[in-house]
């Protein structure tokens, strides 16, 4: 098993947020999430802090309302903090009005959900082409590129089928190429293997690792599954709302932000789910 290494006491998530001229993508500062339902309230997110790294594979963990989803939402624009900031790419998203924040997902954020979310009437191909289409690109789609990504995931012989001609794993895999072809800046995948079987889930795995190292892809998976969740360069393990920890795997770049001295591995590998 890759062993892994715990974060000294410089853990990130407790760092404050870099300036503008940091390298980092993905800047979360002291965020909250409170859901309100009459005089209830829920608190979801619990004063959050962390950033990534451009090019880093970062895994979120956690159990069953722990608070990854209403972190998932936070950050890719799709809820607004009750209090603190989401920077992507450099932009805050809480300056933005509705539609600004629309643009901005959609020019650099790609999805990948458990579901797949692929229309039933178009061709894999088709899927591929109206999600490049909505993305609102200024530039014509790059056949050239859908040809390298169609080779990297292994859907060349698979685009001229619809959905339902396909297996789980071949669906995900062109809904990561969906994802990519905009070349967003970073890939945030809500429980991408959480629909398909062991063989399916580490191909799905295999692919997003390989996008990440071959295009440099900044990728950020949401995943209950700690065997999932092994394959990233760092994980932070979420309970309650908050970050209970920061792990650096074997795959971390040495010096990376975040690097520190191995200890035993704080992360067990055999399909455990938190
Ligand atoms: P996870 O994705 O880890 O299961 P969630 O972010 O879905 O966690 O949920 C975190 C907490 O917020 C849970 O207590 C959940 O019940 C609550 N919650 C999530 N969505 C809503 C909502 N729309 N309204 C009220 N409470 C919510």
């Amino acid at each position: 098993m890759k062993q892994a290494r715990r974060l000294a006491p410089r853990a990130i998530y407790n760092q404050p947020v870099q300036t503008a001229q940091s390298s980092a993508i993905i800047q979360a500062e002291n965020l909250t999430k409170v859901y309100r339902s009459g005089r209830i309230e829920v608190p979801a997110v619990r004063g959050v802090s962390f950033s990534v790294e451009r090019g880093e594979f970062i895994a979120i963990v956690g159990p069953s309302g722990s608070g990854k989803s209403t972190l998932f939402y936070l950050l890719g624009g799709l809820t607004r903090a009750t209090s603190g900031r989401v920077v992507i790419d450099g932009v805050d998203f809480g300056s933005l009005d509705d539609a600004a924040r629309t643009r901005l997902r959609k020019q650099r954020i790609g999805f990948v959900f458990q579901r797949f979310n692929l229309l039933p009437t178009l061709t894999a191909m088709g899927n591929i082409e109206i999600a490049y289409d909505i993305s609102g690109q200024k530039q014509p789609l790059d056949h050239a590129y859908l040809d390298h990504l169609s080779d990297m995931l292994s859907i060349k012989g698979r685009l001229d089928h619809r959905p339902s001609e396909l297996s789980g794993g071949e669906q995900q895999r062109i809904a990561i190429a969906r994802a990519l072809i905009t070349r967003p800046a970073i890939i945030l995948a809500d429980e991408p293997t959480g629909n398909l079987d062991t063989k399916n889930s580490d191909a799905v795995l295999a692919m997003l690792r390989r996008s990440n190292k071959e295009l440099g892809q900044t990728v950020l998976m949401i995943t209950h599954n700690l065997e999932a969740a092994a394959i990233a360069d760092r994980i932070l393990q979420v309970r309650d709302g908050q970050i209970i920890s920061n792990t650096a795997t074997a795959y971390a770049a040495p010096g990376a932000p975040g690097s520190a001295p191995i200890v035993p591995p704080a992360v067990a590998g055999d399909g455990a789910s938190l």
